[in-house]
């Protein structure tokens, strides 16, 4: 499944971060500290099933835990590997200071192709992962809480927060041992659609940059904009929905598994989306003017907005030459290569990093964190709970973003609309809007000022590796 590279995954995240690290003039040792995984777990676990044991093999890395609890998903998929889940946990350690969410960076995979097992086979094995993890306080409310991930979703967040409650029945944070579950089960509304979400309102701040926009040779709005997707999973489904329905884009191409559809005047998301649901591909999808079985053939045809939005490594040496787009947005997390990223900037094609782009889900999981920690419904209510609610949830906002070690401002817009009991979903949706606004603003001011930093890439960097290292030094490490 990994596109061609002559680097690792871990390797090209390394060398981005170096080349980003070394503009900056940081103490003796500490680039070292920060860019090191500082722990990763691999358990091999036994589950008895279809009259045999079965064993699988399972990661969670912890990237650094300049704050706690680290954070980052579950990834299920055959292909999982230490060197991919340290790359993931890496990048999320430099997403979450990016985008100013209090949590230090973790990831974890379970090395099983989950369309093989039955849902019965699923829960037992996730339940038996989770005790695995809990054993190591590797999911904890306090020190490490997974997500959904490639391969995993809702489903498997509540099979964990059910595990996780069951082996320690006294913790009354134990709702925020992960965060993604279903909204009847704790979790928070527009948390699965948050990542795709967050893809579209980067883009919105994009186009309201006039420099960037001209950096990108784009002009005016992203009404007719030609866009490729490459995975219509639940980022890339939710992404081009939004950008279609709400935006105008035309999503004139989508790459699957199987292979990718065309048609120049638009493809109908929702229509292929429940053909893939039905039917396991695109491939004889009658929205299409044409099909290919070379799925990555897709990510080389002209368009002006091209969004990667599954696994790591499919821009790459072989193909990057070969892309023809004004804009790449890394919905998917290291879809382009250290390599890859050096000829696409040479060919003046504008990258909007996957540290940025696809922070949307951290975000709104912080979002559900808080509200599980709380222990206050978020959202709109009968008018005498909701003053007496509200108080306790604005004071407790305002404690975390007085805090500054949390980095987490709360927004004049976020507490108005609260104190007027929007509902749960607008709440989520103007905060998120208002987080990747301000997360662009820091990054494009490093952009913009700094003549190093040529590259979104290297500004999202250097805002990032600038606040961890700030915590590492308040900390006095
Ligand atoms: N797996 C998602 C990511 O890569 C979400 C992580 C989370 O919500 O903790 O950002």
């Amino acid at each position: 499944m990994l596109g061609q590279s002559h680097t690792s995954f871990r390797d090209s995240v390394d060398r981005m971060f170096t080349h980003a690290a070394s503009l900056l003039d940081l103490p003796d040792g500490l680039e070292e500290k920060i860019r090191v995984c500082n722990s990763t777990y691999t358990v091999r676990f036994g589950v008895r099933m279809r009259g045999s044991i079965h064993t699988f093999v399972g990661y969670r890395s912890v990237h650094s835990e300049h704050m706690e609890p680290v954070k980052g998903g579950i990834r299920y998929a055959d292909t999982v590997n230490q060197n991919e889940v340290e790359a993931l946990a890496a990048l999320m350690t430099y997403k979450c200071a990016l985008v100013e969410v209090p949590f230090g960076g973790s990831k974890g995979g379970l090395c099983i192709d989950p369309r093989q097992y039955s849902e019965e086979e699923l829960e037992r094995i996730t339940r038996r992962f989770t005790y695995e993890l809990s054993r190591r306080s590797l999911i904890s409310p306090s020190q490490n809480v997974p997500a959904p991930d490639m391969g995993t979703g809702e489903r498997e967040m509540a099979w964990m927060a059910d595990a996780y409650k069951r082996l320690h029945p006294d913790d009354i944070d134990a709702r925020g041992c992960v965060t993604g579950k279903p909204v009847s089960f704790g979790g928070i509304q527009g948390r699965v659609e948050a990542t795709g979400r967050g893809v579209q309102y980067a883009i919105h701040e994009f186009f309201r940059h006039p420099e960037a926009m001209k950096a990108a040779g784009l002009e005016g709005t992203l009404d007719g904009k030609r866009v490729i997707v490459q995975g219509l999973g639940n980022v890339g489904f939710h992404a081009a929905q939004f950008l279609s329905d709400s935006d105008g884009a035309k999503i004139i191409a989508v790459a699957e598994r199987d292979g990718a559809v065309m048609n120049p005047d638009g493809l109908n998301i929702a229509e292929l989306h429940k053909h893939i649901k039905e039917t396991g591909g695109v491939a004889g999808f009658d929205g299409a003017k044409d099909y290919t079985q070379n799925s990555l053939a897709a990510l080389e045809l002209e368009c002006d907005i091209l969004i990667p939005a599954a696994v790591e490594g499919v821009i790459n040496l072989e193909n990057a030459e070969n892309i023809n787009t004004k804009l790449v947005v890394e919905a998917a997390n290291g879809p382009v290569t250290a390599e890859a990223d050096e000829i696409l900037r040479k060919r003046g094609i504008v990258i909007i990093p996957d540290m940025y782009a696809n922070a949307g889900g951290v975000t709104v999981s912080y979002f559900e964190w808080v509200k599980n920690l709380t222990h206050i419904r978020f959202g709109r209510m009968e008018r005498r709970e909701q003053e007496a609610r509200t108080q306790l949830l604005v004071s407790e906002l305002e404690r975390l973003s007085s805090d500054k070690s949390l980095g987490w401002s709360l927004t004049k817009d976020f507490k108005d609309r609260y104190l007027k009991g929007a509902s749960e979903l607008e709440l989520v949706r103007s905060g998120l809007d208002d987080t990747m606004r301000g997360a662009f603003q820091s990054m494009a001011e490093v952009w913009y000022s700094d003549d190093k930093v040529a590259d979104l890439r290297t500004a999202a960097y250097v805002v990032s590796i600038r606040r961890i290292a700030e915590s590492y030094q308040a900390m006095g490490l």
